[in-house]
């Protein structure tokens, strides 16, 4: 670490509604925070195409556009936004010391709130027709499919809500599961069995993506039986979970076996004075209210936290 490093009293790893509301806490209680926005602005929420979900817009809000209102709130009480990635930290003692793509930073607090990534099937084809028919976004690339005819993976909350707003665009969705009940909620699930767009293929997986320089077929098994065959179809998107993004803290904060932050009812970590918020510690909720929550109650322990020492 250079000599050059700024140092801040609190660090923000991640721009999702987590990082942006500790960013506002941090702000409002004078801490001057950094935060960095990593590769993607506003997190996974700023992909989603309407949040109905979170309090205060009965209308529900595009998912941009709340993020963006989040960002204006935490920068007018003095927060600075970096569009800049963590690349190296050091939490073997404080300061911390984070490296990113564009300098250096010492920091006496540290938020982590770096979210997650869509999970992949891991099937052949997967990587080579990705951007070419294989999607993990909706509201990225359902306009790609206006008037043709897609699958979407998963049963889940995720793979339905996609799958709704795929029907702005696509002639018929097939919804590709591998059991014959949905995991998704009861609302979801009603909205897309009485779509008339929307079908399931029940106890399927996929097992390859076929194509020549774009999507074309995938080829299916059935679970029950073993049965294989091909379904045509120009776009495959998929939603089966998502994987922490904390590869840069291994070794260094204590998490479970699939990779999420452990933390603590304040949102302590295993390191004092690290904090860790949202989809990165939460396997559970990931909403975006409760992602904003836990950012916020970071910030407010971790104010605390250097409050403590100050005496
Ligand atoms: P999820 O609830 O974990 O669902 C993943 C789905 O993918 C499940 O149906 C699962 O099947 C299937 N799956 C997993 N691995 C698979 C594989 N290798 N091959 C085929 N299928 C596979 O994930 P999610 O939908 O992303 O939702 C995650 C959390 O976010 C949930 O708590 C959800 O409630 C929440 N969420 C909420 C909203 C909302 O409230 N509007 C929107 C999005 C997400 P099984 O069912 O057989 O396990």
């Amino acid at each position: 670490m250079s000599t050059n490093a700024n140092h801040v009293k609190m660090l923000i790893l991640g721009s999702g509604p987590a990082g942006l509301s500790a960013a506002l806490y941090a702000a409002r209680a004078e801490l001057a925070p950094v935060l960095l926005t990593g590769s993607q602005l506003g997190g996974q929420a700023a992909l989603t195409y309407t949040i109905e979900n979170y309090p205060g817009f009965p209308e529900g809000v595009g998912g941009a556009q709340l993020g963006e209102l989040f960002q204006k709130q935490a920068e007018h009480f003095g927060t600075r936004v970096e569009f800049d990635t963590a690349n190296k930290v050091d939490l073997s003692a404080r300061p911390f010391k984070v490296e990113t793509d564009a300098g250096e930073y010492e920091a006496d607090t540290l938020v982590v709130t770096t979210g997650a990534d869509p999970v992949h099937l891991n099937v052949p084809g997967e990587d080579t027709l990705l951007g070419r028919g294989v999607s993990y976004c909706a509201t990225c690339d359902g306009a790609f499919f206006k008037d043709k005819k897609v699958v979407v993976v998963g049963g889940g909350d995720s793979a339905l809500e996609e799958t709704l707003f795929l029907t702005r665009y696509a002639t018929s969705i097939a919804i590709i599961h591998r059991r014959d009940e949905l995991r998704a909620g009861a609302i979801l699930q009603k909205r897309a069995k009485d779509h008339p767009k929307i079908s399931f293929i029940w106890n399927t997986v996929v097992t390859e993506i076929l194509g020549t320089g774009k999507v074309e077929s995938v080829r299916l098994k059935n679970t029950q039986t073993g049965e294989q065959s091909i379904f045509e179809t120009d776009g495959i998107f998929i939603f089966i979970g998502h994987t922490p993004n904390t590869q840069l803290f291994a070794g260094q904060l204590k998490m479970d076996a699939r990779g999420y932050i452990e933390a603590d009812m304040q949102m302590q970590t295993s390191v004092p004075g690290v904090f860790a918020a949202g989809e990165a510690a939460d396997p559970h909720f990931r909403q975006v209210v409760t992602s904003a929550g836990m950012g916020a109650a970071a910030a407010i322990q971790a104010t605390r936290f250097l409050e403590a020492e100050s005496g």
